[in-house]
């Protein structure tokens, strides 16, 4: 039974489902529900112009535990994959509690209130996956996900302890627009205005959020400049794989996207304070939300390609070695295939997939799980496979930075 219940009808879940439809002998009956059903009536209707496959449509507040178990029990899937917002991950984790099926998402839980990028919420959920015998995967995206998929494989293949770890997340990707992002622009912009942080022997380091730059020449994409951040994926990174000495997080911005920040950070339109406007309360940064271009629109004028990778160092047969592994996703080919971007191809390919190899028993556990828990090899076959192929170089020194 592969039947699976996809949440949220954004751009990512559009790339998931369209590869779920393409893929008929991984998965079986595909259901999307969201909050506003016409979403995902589109996005039905994409799949079938380009596949000839019918997918069933639902509404949904995922916000609600008991109506998302009762969509679960009619549509009885035996698995959910939210690609909503991160907002909705404890609620759903609650409702597959509730139904005896199994969970997988891409973002860790945020409390609407506060940006707080960690996985303990989640994680408190070990015992109760673990009793009901059920399993929940947590961030099967590209970063967090691939780029957790591609630390193991470092770890299983290419050197026997890693000491520091770079995350390299560049989008050189046009999408024409002045200013907008390039997936859900409030988690994106909660993201990236707050403070950094990684990880250096043994704890957490915090930096002013953007203050530190570094250039890097990508592969196919040319020199860009990237900013330490902090991300998700490092909390579990150092968690599971604790001889790291070094973990930090880059990501490139340009410096249109950063002029325009600025000026929306300083007139207040990117606070998560509730302000009061005629009368009711109004969260700023949800209504620049509404006001920006939906990510899922942003495909057809999307020039330009992304290169994310993991950078590591560390010794291989007693021998310090250095060694990258990336992929590169081409914008315009995403948008061929998907009828989306690359950012949303690269978060909804790897959602996929994780959901394929929970479905045939591969990733295979009672509890909760970060992605790089499980052995990496059937995963990265599998990037190979469905449209995001990776390469490995050996660099010739650690980064300089
Ligand atoms: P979008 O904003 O485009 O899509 C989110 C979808 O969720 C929308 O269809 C929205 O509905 C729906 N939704 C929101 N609230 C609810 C609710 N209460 N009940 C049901 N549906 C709801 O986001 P993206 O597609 O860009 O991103 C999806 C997820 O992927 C996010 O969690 C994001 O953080 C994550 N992500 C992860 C990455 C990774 O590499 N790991 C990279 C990029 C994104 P409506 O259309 O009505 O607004």
């Amino acid at each position: 039974m592969k039947d699976v219940l996809v949440i949220g009808a954004g751009g990512v879940s559009s790339v998931a489902v369209h590869k779920m439809a393409k893929n008929p002998g991984l998965f079986g009956k595909v259901t999307l529900a969201s909050r506003r059903r016409f979403k995902c009536d589109a996005i039905a209707k994409s799949v079938q112009e380009r596949f000839g496959v019918e997918i069933a449509t639902a509404e949904v507040d995922a916000d609600d535990v008991d109506a998302t178990a009762l969509l679960i029990d009619q549509v009885k899937p035996k698995l959910v994959v939210n690609l909503a917002l991160p907002y909705q991950d404890l609620n759903l984790m609650e409702a597959c509690l509730k139904t005896g099926v199994d969970y997988l998402d891409t973002a860790n839980y945020e409390p609407r209130d506060e940006a707080k990028f960690e996985y303990g919420w989640q994680w408190a959920y070990q015992d109760r996956f673990k009793e009901a015998g059920l399993m929940a995967l947590l961030g099967s995206g590209f970063d967090p996900g691939v780029t957790s998929v591609f630390a193991t494989y470092i770890k299983k293949h290419l050197l026997d302890t890693i000491a520091t770890l770079d995350i390299l997340d560049c989008n050189g990707g046009d999408h024409g627009q002045h200013f907008a992002t390039n997936f859900n622009p409030e988690i994106n912009i909660r993201e990236v205005t707050a403070p950094a942080r990684h990880w250096e022997n043994g704890d957490w380091v915090e930096t002013p959020a953007l203050s530190e730059r570094q250039v890097f020449i990508f592969d196919q994409v040319g020199a860009k400049n990237m900013y330490l951040m902090y991300h998700e994926e490092l909390e579990s990174l150092v968690k599971h794989i604790p001889e790291i000495k070094r973990a930090r997080f880059w990501m490139t911005f340009g410096e249109q996207y950063l002029t325009h920040l600025r000026v929306l950070q300083n007139v207040g339109m990117t606070s998560i304070e509730p302000v009061m406007y005629e009368g009711r309360e109004i969260i700023p940064l949800q209504f620049l939300k509404a006001v920006l271009p939906e990510p899922s629109t942003l495909g057809e004028t999307t020039k330009g390609k992304t290169n994310i990778g993991d950078i590591a160092t560390g010794t291989k047969d007693g021998a310090e070695k250095t060694v990258y592994v990336y992929n590169v996703c081409d914008h315009e080919d995403a948008y061929a295939e998907t009828g989306n971007q690359a950012v949303s191809y690269t978060t909804g390919v790897p959602a996929m997939i994780g959901a394929a190899l929970m479905l045939n028993g591969q990733w295979r556990g009672t509890g909760v799980f970060n992605m790089e828990e499980f052995d990496p090899d059937p995963f990265m076959d599998m990037l190979n496979a469905h449209g995001l192929p990776w390469q490995v170089k050996e660099l010739p020194e650690p980064l300089k930075f």
